[in-house]
């Protein structure tokens, strides 16, 4: 079967994109892993018009009940691998199957990024974590270490300082470089101790995590943590598009219609060169991705 449209990722981007290509009486398929994508690991939301305040698991849980309202074929549990143009069509390989369409639009969104401490690998999952919404429960009581002073790092430890006994947030820069009320919030906070200037040079622990080596002006300590929360920033999940053009860090190119460097294939939100990178961004993105996608249909 030739689908009409192809959308891979259900993040924010992809799901927006596949309401409107519903509404559009499109043939869909959406590949992806899971549904919600990085809006399910945000702490609070609140600035997503329409929700005063929203948690990112109950907007993720707002977003698959809206793609769910239609009867959209969903693979999901599936990964993009591969994305070629045919001559009239583009196939997508997956890591279970291959499909066609007259059009794509990829929506992968972006993933963590890894510290390359030693340690860090053996330890994740017993541990060492990149996500505070959906692990940070796991961490009641116990003293933990937010790597990063970026908004996703603090974002992270404002879910901590209610479930955590101690919470050190290790800082490369000379200042956290987040937003002014975040930065706030966490400085005043008793249980947290900034550490700016540091470096985390290594993970220890038994079975478990139970410390990590920190190094601050040619010195270094270890300090007693039973978790790790790696927030230093995004990746963009664009490798298996290996032949579409992007910029030096990843991201695909988009014009102001979503249209990449190949005819027929989109892209939306955070994978994308966009410059800002939010939830309320990539629906508008993946909307207008949509919109595109259907007028180039129109015209084949
Ligand atoms: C901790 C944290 C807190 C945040 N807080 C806020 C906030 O308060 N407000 C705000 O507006 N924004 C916030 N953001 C940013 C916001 O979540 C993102 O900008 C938004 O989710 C991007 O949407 P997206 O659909 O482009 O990508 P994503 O949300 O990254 O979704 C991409 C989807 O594609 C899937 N995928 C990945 N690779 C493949 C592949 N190879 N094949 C198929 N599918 C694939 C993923 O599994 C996922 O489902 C936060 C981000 C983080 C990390």
């Amino acid at each position: 079967m030739v689908y009409d449209l192809i959308i891979i990722g259900a993040g924010p981007a992809g799901i927006t994109a596949a309401v409107y290509a519903a509404r559009k009486k499109m043939s869909i398929l959406v590949i992806s892993p899971d549904i919600g994508g990085q809006a399910a690991w945000s702490g609070d939301i609140e600035n997503y018009t329409g929700y005063q305040f929203i948690s990112g698991p109950d907007l993720a849980a707002k977003f698959e009940e809206h793609l769910k309202k239609y009867n959209i074929e969903l693979k999901e549990g599936e990964m993009a691998i591969d994305l070629k143009k045919l001559v009239d069509t583009a196939l997508v390989k997956t890591n279970k199957g291959e499909y066609r369409a007259k059009a794509v639009i990829v929506a992968s969104g972006k993933r963590s990024r890894e510290l390359g401490a030693p340690g860090e690998k053996e330890f994740k999952n017993k541990g060492v974590t990149y996500c505070a919404t959906c692990d940070g429960p796991l961490f009641s009581g116990k003293d933990v270490a937010i790597i990063g002073g970026g908004n996703s790092a603090l974002d992270a430890a404002l879910q901590m300082v209610r479930i955590a006994k101690k919470v050190y947030i290790i800082n490369n820069a000379q200042r956290l470089r987040c937003d002014p009320v975040m930065r706030d919030k966490v400085e005043s906070n008793p249980i947290v101790t900034v550490l700016n200037e540091s470096r985390v040079t290594a993970v220890l622990g038994d079975k478990f995590v139970n410390a990590i080596k920190v190094a601050a002006n040619g010195e270094e300590r270890t300090i007693n943590v039973q978790g790790i929360f790696i927030e230093i920033g995004l990746i963009p999940n664009s490798d298996f598009a290996k032949d579409l053009a992007k910029n030096e860090i990843g991201e695909i190119k988009v014009n102001s219609r979503n249209e990449t460097s190949i005819p027929g294939i989109f892209a939306a939100g955070d994978v994308t060169d966009v410059p800002e990178k939010q939830i309320i961004i990539a629906a508008g993105e993946g909307s207008k991705a949509c919109l595109s996608a259907f007028r180039y249909l129109s015209q084949q």
